[in-house]
């Protein structure tokens, strides 16, 4: 629940733009950061390391798909991207292989608002401002039954360039909640890796159960090379970036010329408070209890669509689709893009109900915390019923 100064309440129904995992101000997590506060709050992350950092990234390690064999810390989404492709272009470098610098992104992507995460992200409304600046990527469109042979020869006509493939698994959400099925994607990546092209999944948002499964990316049989986390990573208290990577990225690091660094280093890389809030989250996130309210958030949208909205005439409600713990759907009213105004007036009518939503434009979508009760979902899924008298 979030309070405004008149004592009003709501229900976040978008987990703060998608971190929060186990509701606000959460004990557990508050209390692990204070007394982590009182032994060390921040230091230089060159030349030091610290408990709570090396800790995460044991646990990490154990969960994330294929066991990556290396975390690099950063301080959120963007930089966690900015981090994967750096790497990816500095490999190939390292690997006195020429070349291969252009990187291979789906159209309709959102990997963040810093220059390199804005490269690789779809062109539009959000990057237009600076198009000319940002730098020139290949795009393909997301995998479907009918595209594949197409994608893969796009893909085949520029594979000597390419140094990685930067996707967001299963769900392209800035985008417009888009999602796409995992067999098609699998053919994909059977190809692209078999054309030894670096692969980095943008688990930024993925990531820590929102699709269900812990990561996304476990339902494709090959994992990344890389993989990208924040948002969820600290269950919400605190901005933290990883990027995993595997062995073989770390080795064409290692060595004693000093050209063959990874010169990235943020201030506040791996800040301590941070790493102890990603750790009591992922305790949180780990109990059974938490799995099983991932689970019954996913019954709770189908039973809501099979039973009621998808039972609603009159054509109000298009493309509804789940995917773990998100529902959404578009409204059909207007055109499909971020600056319908339908988004800002939904938005409005639910905080007077007591509820927080943010539209997509006209694309509706519930990204809940995992602790949040059956009775706030159906408080949320009867404003959704209402939507149409509203407008
Ligand atoms: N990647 C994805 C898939 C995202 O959804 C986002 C944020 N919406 C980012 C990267 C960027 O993360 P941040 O806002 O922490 O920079």
């Amino acid at each position: 629940m979030l309070f405004d100064e008149a004592g009003n309440s709501y229900i976040d129904a978008i987990s703060s733009w998608w971190v929060n995992l186990h509701g606000h101000a959460n004990p557990y997590i508050a209390e692990k950061i204070y007394k982590q506060a009182l032994a060390l709050e921040q230091v230089i992350f060159t030349n030091f390391t610290h408990e709570p950092a090396v800790s995460l990234a044991e646990r990490l390690i154990e969960i994330l798909p294929g066991k990556p064999d290396k975390i690099f810390y950063s301080d959120n989404g963007s930089t966690a991207v900015e981090v994967a492709l750096k790497m990816a272009i500095q490999f190939w470098l390292n690997k006195g292989i020429s070349g291969r610098n252009k990187i291979l992104a789906f159209e309709h992507a959102y990997h963040g608002d810093t220059f390199g995460a804005m490269s690789v992200s779809g062109r539009g409304l959000f990057t237009n401002a600076f198009r000319e600046l940002l730098f020139e990527v290949i795009f393909i469109e997301t995998p479907d039954a009918g595209n594949l042979d197409k994608i893969k020869s796009i893909v085949k006509s520029h594979k000597e360039q390419i140094a990685a493939f930067i996707y967001e698994p299963l769900l392209q959400a800035a985008g417009g909640m888009r999602m796409y099925e995992a067999e098609h994607m699998n053919n994909l990546l059977d190809f692209i890796r078999s054309q030894k092209i670096l692969c980095i999944a943008d688990e930024v948002l993925t990531g820590f159960g929102r699709t269900g499964a812990l990561f996304a990316s476990e339902s494709f049989h090959h994992p990344a090379d890389m993989i990208c986390l924040s948002k969820g990573l600290t269950g919400g208290f605190m901005a933290l970036g990883v990027t995993a990577c595997s062995q073989i990225i770390f080795d064409a690091f290692l060595s004693d010329d000093r050209t063959k660094t990874f010169f990235h280093g943020h201030s506040y890389t791996a800040n301590p408070l941070a790493c102890t809030a990603g750790l009591a989250s992922l305790d949180l996130f780990l109990e059974k209890t938490c799995q099983k309210q991932i689970k019954e958030i996913q019954n709770q949208h189908e039973k809501f669509v099979q039973k009621e909205l998808s039972k609603v005439s009159g054509d109000y409600f298009l493309n509804i689709r789940i995917l773990g713990t998100i529902l959404a759907f578009e409204l059909n009213m207007g055109k499909n893009e971020y600056t319908n105004q339908a988004g800002a007036e939904i938005m409005n009518q639910a905080l007077l109900q007591g509820i927080y939503l943010r539209p997509l434009g006209n694309t509706v979508y519930l990204m809940p915390p995992y602790c949040i009760s059956t009775e706030q979902l159906k408080k949320i899924y009867r404003f959704i019923l209402e939507i149409p008298f509203r407008l």
